[in-house]
């Protein structure tokens, strides 16, 4: 079983839905679960309605994109049972192990007033795989370290206290699986960007999308070719195309003799595949008694699913009736 999650840390852009939410929608195993990491998107300074709205934004462009609402649930739906589980596991977890991981150093270092939830979220993060049993976590680089903590708490766990928790393995996301900032092919594309304009979002509208596109970074080389290493912002635009079409970037490559060419085929291809879920989107957001329903029945689900696992920790780490 897979378990796959998303942050609301800002709207969702192509590269989360060319990258994973389409491929979580055309459905790997029967099993795999998908949430909204809300507790997450709180590690730095955040607004709470802002957080709130994000959730339901992207608890919605789940649903609307296909995937069945029996495999979602937003994170904090469950914190009760994720703050124990996570309690446990910071129990199992030394400080120097916390604080040696990449993203910790990267974004608490230097800052002042760092939350204490940025050296611990590591640790819900091992919580949402270990309650849920999954046995793969889908992540970018970024993540992998994270994910090689819940795999040494879980084994420290089963060795110490007796066999609860499956252990998990990260599974990288195939080579070019990353869609580039429009206006920085050096990035990837990224929720937390300040600057937008790079950035194409799930429920920009139609001319929007446009004029993103019309003024995405090429080069000065002259024909279109799919080079990525020397052409990246090209290599960029021909990939997008081929997550919207199918296809491989190369061949569609030659289909275009100019960039203005390949940008109007890019705007159109991206436009369609984003209009019907952008048009479901707005309507469940409309529908609040809707989205609730589906958190609630997801939240029992989830919960169910891992109840057995926190008991059964509790009991052999020596807490609980
Ligand atoms: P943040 O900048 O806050 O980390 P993000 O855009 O990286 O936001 P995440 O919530 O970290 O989004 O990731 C959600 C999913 O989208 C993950 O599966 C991640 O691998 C995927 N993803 C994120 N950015 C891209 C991208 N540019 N191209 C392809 N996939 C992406
Ligand atoms: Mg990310």
């Amino acid at each position: 079983m897979r378990l796959s999650g998303i942050t609301p840390s800002g709207h969702t852009h192509l590269g989360n839905y060319l990258g994973a939410v389409q491929r979580w929608a055309s459905g790997r195993g029967p099993d795999d679960l998908y949430f909204v990491s809300d507790l997450h998107a709180m590690t730095t300074t955040h607004n709470p309605a802002r957080l709130r709205a994000r959730t339901s934004e992207v608890l919605a462009i789940l649903v609307a994109s296909g995937i069945p609402s029996e495999r979602l649930f937003v994170q904090s739906d469950l914190s009760r049972e994720l703050g124990a589980l996570t309690w446990i596991l910071e129990c199992t977890c030394s400080y120097g192990e916390a604080a040696r991981m990449i993203q910790f150093k990267e974004k608490g270092s230097g800052q002042p007033g760092v939350r204490l939830s940025l050296l611990t979220y590591p640790v819900l993060m091992a919580a949402d795989i270990l309650l849920q049993g999954a046995a793969e976590v889908p992540v970018g680089e970024d993540q992998n370290q994270h994910v090689e903590l819940a795999r040494a708490l879980a084994r420290r766990f089963n060795g110490t206290y007796g066999e609860v928790f499956t252990v998990p393995r990260a599974v990288l996301p195939p080579a070019g699986a990353r869609i580039r900032d429009l206006g920085d092919p050096a990035s990837k594309m990224s929720k937390s960007t300040p600057d937008a304009a790079g950035v194409v979002f799930v429920l920009d509208e139609p001319d929007l999308i446009r004029r993103k596109v019309r003024r995405a970074v090429t080069d000065g080389f002259t024909g279109v070719e799919y080079e990525p290493a020397d052409r990246p912002g090209v290599a960029n635009l021909l990939e997008i195309l081929a997550g919207c079409r199918g296809g491989h970037p190369a061949d569609l490559a030659a289909e275009f003799s100019s960039y203005g060419a390949l940008k109007e085929a890019v705007a159109e291809a991206v436009i369609e595949v984003l209009r019907p879920i952008r048009e479901r989107t707005v309507e469940l957001l409309d529908d609040p008694g809707e989205l609730a329903r589906i958190r609630k029945a997801g939240a029992a689900r989830a919960a169910e699913r891992g109840e057995h696992r926190l008991t059964s920790a509790m009991r052999l780490i020596g807490a609980g009736a």
